[in-house]
């Protein structure tokens, strides 16, 4: 079987004359799926680029909107975000990577154009916020809900808590 070629995000950079230059790529869904651990599985993102060439180096700035389907944390139905963001990059020559830092990406001398896959699928990432939800409780779905309450009351009346186990025996005395 192929692999599955990817959808690769590049900056031809070797013919462009020195200042500034824009660049702006779209992805979706398909772009995720060629990683495969890729947390964002439907999305669609707009990513223009402000690429500054110099001398010896470059320097990058990226906004980046998009909307990312996931779903609720609360009620587990999909739901659309929509995010945005900044981000900059600075691109140097060198031999090694060793000083590599996420605002310094190192690239060979013999390179004539920059590869941003990675770092647009990693800047995408970073705009998923770690909780999921409808804005609204009143948005989520309340069949799932109802259900999620029934599980978790059930496991809570199982334990007693030792506070109020104390207060009903002070009651049973004052009786
Ligand atoms: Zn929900």
């Amino acid at each position: 079987m192929m692999k599955k070629e990817k959808q690769k995000l590049i900056i031809p950079f070797v013919g462009l004359k020195p200042g500034l230059h824009r660049f702006e790529f779209e992805i979706d869904s398909t772009f995720f799926e060629q990683f495969d651990y890729s947390i964002i599985k439907e999305g669609d993102f707009k990513i223009k680029v402000d690429f500054e060439k110099k001398k010896n180096l470059f320097n990058l700035n990226f906004k980046i909107k998009g909307k990312i389907t996931a779903s609720c944390d609360r009620c587990l139905e999909p739901l659309t975000l929509k995010v945005k963001g900044e981000e900059s990059l600075i691109v140097k020559f060198g031999e090694t990577t060793f000083n590599e830092t996420d605002e310094i990406k190192v690239i060979s001398p013999a390179e004539y154009e920059l590869d941003l896959t990675n770092d647009i699928y990693q800047y995408a990432h970073l705009l998923m916020p770690t909780k999921v939800t409808h804005e609204n409780k009143k948005d989520c779905n309340p069949e799932i809900i109802e259900q999620l309450y029934k599980l978790t009351t059930k496991q809570e009346s199982k334990k007693v808590d030792p506070r109020w186990a104390a207060l009903s025996k002070l009651k049973d005395k004052s009786e």
